[in-house]
């Protein structure tokens, strides 16, 4: 079957092709499409790659932070945001990091050999905003509105306000091949509120809203976030792992966060 190949030159053409999403493969950095095509799991028809329509920038105006859905990871490194840069840092090694996109790492779901989407828990802590398109044309909504409600979306951008504080603690180990088991972090925002959102846990990254009631206390936050999310075993942990680990990353980066004020 032939495949029709589109390659937009801008964000309106993406959008334009892109239309209400139906029959239609987004490739953004294809470190997860592109081996599941060359291996003959997805056959797509048509596919819109990204690389080259003008979503990779990004931008700071005041405190709002933007990032274009095609960003590569690896260039948010350096936004000078404690807890992207740690989570960033953590996707893979800096070959996969310099291909793949934030518009990507969004949009992927899980497998059952190990966790995908880490960014998607930094950004929740945050309280990112995520600009889409799809049938019924653009929206902005917070993260969590977009990650209960994904498909037949294409990312535009994410955006952002600069934190006062940020922190990210992450259980990994030797043979997880640059996957992330399970991490959590954290924002304090300018106005005091903390936020906690975990990734590596069963589904999409998720906040811990349990752990935000009782976050100055690390040690009884930690204990509350288990009733917050749910777990999944997978090639990389069990379920239970999984669950006797989230409350001591909860303590971890609420530490971090009360020693940075
Ligand atoms: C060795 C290795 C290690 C890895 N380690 C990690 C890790 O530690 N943490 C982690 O999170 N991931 C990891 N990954 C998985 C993957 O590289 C990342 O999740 C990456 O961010 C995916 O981004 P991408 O741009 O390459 O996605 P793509 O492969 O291009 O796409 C992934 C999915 O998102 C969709 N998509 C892409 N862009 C958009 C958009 N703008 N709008 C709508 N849909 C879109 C695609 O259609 C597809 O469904 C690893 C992969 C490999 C091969």
């Amino acid at each position: 079957m032939t495949v029709e190949v589109l390659i937009p030159s801008s964000p309106a053409e993406a959008v334009e092709l892109f239309g209400d999403g139906a029959g239609t493969t987004v490739i953004g950095g294809g470190t997860v499409v592109v081996p599941e095509i060359t291996h003959g799991r997805l056959d797509p028809s048509r596919v819109l790659m990204l690389a080259r329509a003008g979503l990779g920038g990004v931008s700071s105006e005041g405190e709002t932070v933007t990032i274009g859905a095609a960003a590569s990871i690896e260039s948010l490194l350096d936004l000078g945001v404690d807890a992207l840069a740690a989570c960033a840092r953590n996707v893979a090694d800096i070959e996969i990091r310099g291909q793949a996109t934030l518009g990507g790492n969004l949009c992927v779901g899980g497998s059952s050999e190990a966790p995908r989407g880490d960014l998607q828990g930094c950004l929740l802590a945050l309280g990112a905003r995520v600009r889409s398109s799809g049938a019924d044309g653009e929206r902005s909504e917070p993260l969590e509105d977009f990650l209960a409600n994904r498909g037949g979306r294409l990312v535009l951008d994410v955006s952002f306000e600069r934190p006062a504080a940020s922190a990210y603690a992450a259980l990994e180990y030797p043979h997880t091949h640059e996957y992330t088991v399970l991490a959590v972090s954290g924002a304090r925002t300018a106005s005091g509120e903390t936020r906690l959102a975990a990734t590596g846990v069963a589904g999409p990254g998720s906040r811990l809203p349990s752990a935000e009631a009782k976050a100055s206390d690390p040690e009884a936050a930690g204990g509350a976030a288990v009733s917050d999310v749910s777990f999944a075993d997978d090639a990389l942990a069990s379920a239970w792992y999984r669950e006797q680990t989230l409350p001591v990353l909860v303590r971890r980066v609420l530490t971090q966060l009360q020693e940075s004020a």
